[in-house]
């Protein structure tokens, strides 16, 4: 052979990436100079971030992506193997603390290009219209600053460029059908049929997942492997990094990675100038920008608003309210585990494919408020092997003898609507980080309506697990998806932003992530999290350039651009006759 398979090699291409076997990035990227002035900084090109990214950079807007994590490219980086994927979460120390503390770390926020949609299971079920009013149906909890109709629009475009696949009808909330076809179901989603259809209650089955059920554009369809939460090197699974990112760097974004936002910088006029950030050296800039956006996750924005206290904002940059950090919420996570005397192999699927959500709305007949969904999940060993020792307290042989069992077991989430509260809260502790910045210190209670709702929860859970044929059934108390701590609200007073991301107290900084829900439901945050950031984005370029200069708010609905969508959100893949 005279020349190698694939050509000589002329060195690494450093604006190439891979993005699955057959997706990849070549365009160079644009670089701006940080005393260049950007129109738009965003801070954490995450699950938000890359939505916002992506259109402002398509409708023509100058931006600079601060992220402190790497720019993946998939093929070199990520593994399908569970201990080797751990470079995908935030793993820098917090202190955690209170009644109830969180785990954190690998149970949270991503690190890297695309964030948490990058580890995320793709579960993609929307808020229910009562969501958004909670305070004034059921006397607990927060109204939001905008209704289920007002996101709608929004939610059916990010389901459209995801894409989400899911049934042709959807019971519950606002029922509604998805455009791509159901999954087929794996062992866990088989034991979640099998036990609520013997107790008579309805379920989702193969979605909605926000993973390709056929091949879409330059992504191919889903191989049933199992490894979504470690990345899915097959890009069947949508993450902001294969879904937006190609596209904003295409439209002339510069994505600059392994930058760490230190500090955001308030001028004379009450309007912010800019950001400062480490780079990978622990080098110091100060990215220059007309208007920033915060969407570094429910820990990481509180903090650096709190590590941006200045003269004027003493208790943190936009605080005024005194809520920065405070209504952190984290949803109820507890995994219930039936073993079965036939093989379930629960890793042979995606984690998320099938869901009810029968128990989601307020119930009179209970003793609490809100209430929960129960869907499938799909551990692999290491994640078992914790739960076990979480569940059953094994340990050694024991341990070994549990973990030999594993293709017996199936893993059902029950994902319960925890409340806001004042209490739980991000603060900045006396430690400091590698950088010389204070680390977040978490603080998180239960309090007795969270309480009673996790034990119905997980009784019900039980009663499915039994019902399905399970001889023995485990659980392990766990919590997910952190959102609140910068709450959006229509009250200055209690609240950070208004109804699209605006800090009442700056008008020309931004908050755009899971930090700007009011309340959480029990449906996971990250379909929400994406239409917010298409709801802000849109809003941004109604504004036009009066957001750079001007003091004045414009509170009109935005129109909704789906002419900014990604190429490719129509026309590909296998779209369902309506
Ligand atoms: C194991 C797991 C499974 C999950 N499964 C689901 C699911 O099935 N469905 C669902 O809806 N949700 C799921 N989630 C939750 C979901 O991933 C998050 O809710 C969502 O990604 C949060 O989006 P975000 O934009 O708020 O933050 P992120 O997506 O975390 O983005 C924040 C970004 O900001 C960067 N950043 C932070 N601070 C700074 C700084 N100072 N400077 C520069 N960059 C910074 C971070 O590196 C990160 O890339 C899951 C989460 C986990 C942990
Ligand atoms: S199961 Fe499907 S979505 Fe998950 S990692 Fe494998 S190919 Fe990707």
């Amino acid at each position: 052979m005279k020349q190698p398979l694939f050509g000589s090699f002329d060195g690494p291409h450093t604006h190439e990436h891979t993005l699955g076997p057959l997706q990849h990035i070549s365009v160079p990227m644009r670089r701006f100079d940080d005393n260049e002035e950007a129109d738009y900084l965003i801070v954490g090109i995450g699950s938000a971030g890359g939505v916002l990214l992506q259109r402002l950079a398509r409708a023509g807007f100058s931006v600079v992506g601060l992220e402190a994590g790497p720019f993946w490219d998939t093929e070199r980086d990520w593994v399908s193997d569970e201990a080797g994927s751990h470079q995908l979460y935030w793993e820098d120390p917090r202190v955690t603390g209170g009644s109830d503390p969180l785990a954190l770390g690998a149970n949270n926020s991503g690190r890297g290009v695309g964030g948490g949609s990058v580890h995320w299971a793709a579960f993609t079920p929307r808020l229910h219209p009562s969501d958004f009013e909670v305070y004034t149906c059921d006397g607990v909890g927060a109204d939001w600053p905008l209704t289920y109709d007002e996101l709608l629009p929004s939610y059916e475009q990010l389901e459209l460029e995801m894409p989400v696949a899911g049934p042709a009808y959807y019971p519950w909330g606002r029922p509604h059908g998805y455009a791509y076809g159901p999954h087929p179901m794996g062992g866990v989603g088989n034991a979640l049929v099998r036990g609520c259809s013997a107790l008579n209650i309805p379920v989702s089955i193969g979605g909605p997942v926000a993973i390709l059920s056929g091949s879409h554009g330059d992504r191919p369809h889903c191989i049933y492997r199992g490894f979504c939460i470690q990345g899915c090197k097959v890009g069947a699974k949508a993450s902001t990094l294969i879904t937006h990112v190609p596209d904003a760097l295409h439209n002339g974004a510069e994505i600059r990675p392994h930058s760490m936002a230190a500090r955001i910088e308030l001028g004379r006029n009450g309007r912010v100038t800019g950001v400062h950030y480490f780079d990978r050296d622990g080098q110091t800039h100060f990215q220059k920008a007309r208007a920033v956006v915060v969407a570094g996750y429910a820990i990481e924005t509180p903090r650096l608003l709190l590590n941006s206290a200045c003269p004027g904002f003493e208790n943190g940059l936009a605080n005024s309210s005194g809520t920065v950090g405070r209504y952190l919420m984290a949803q109820a996570g507890n995994v219930v585990l039936g073993r079965f005397d036939q093989l379930v192999r629960m890793y042979k699927a995606p984690p998320a494919h099938a869901l009810t959500e029968e128990f989601y709305e307020t119930d009179p007949r209970r003793d609490f408020a809100r209430g929960f969904a129960i869907q499938t999940v799909g551990p692999l060993p290491i994640a078992f092997a914790k739960q076990m020792v979480a569940a059953k307290k094994a340990w050694g042989w024991g341990l070994r003898r549990e973990m030999m069992d594993y293709n017996h077991w199936a893993a059902l989430g029950v994902l319960g609507e925890i409340l806001p509260w004042p209490e739980n809260r991000v603060t900045l502790d006396e430690e400091k980080d590698q950088f010389g910045l204070p680390i977040a210190h978490v603080s998180f209670n239960l309090h007795d309506n969270d309480k009673k709702l996790i034990k119905f929860g997980k009784e019900k859970a039980f009663e499915v697990m039994h019902a399905a044929g399970a001889a023995e059934v485990v659980q392990e108390a766990r919590y997910a998806h952190l959102v609140g701590a910068c709450r959006m609200g229509s009250d200055p007073s209690t609240s950070v932003t208004d109804k699209f991301g605006r800090t009442h107290d700056i008008p020309n900084l931004f908050v755009c992530d899971g930090s700007l829900m009011p309340t959480q439901g029990s449906a996971n945050p990250g379909l929400t999290i994406q239409a917010l950031a298409a709801r802000t984005a849109d809003y941004l370029i109604s504004q036009g350039d009066t957001i750079f200069h001007s003091n004045q708010r414009n509170d009109t609905e935005p129109r909704i651009r789906r002419e900014l969508a990604p190429p490719g959100t129509y026309g590909k893949g296998v779209p369902r006759v309506r």
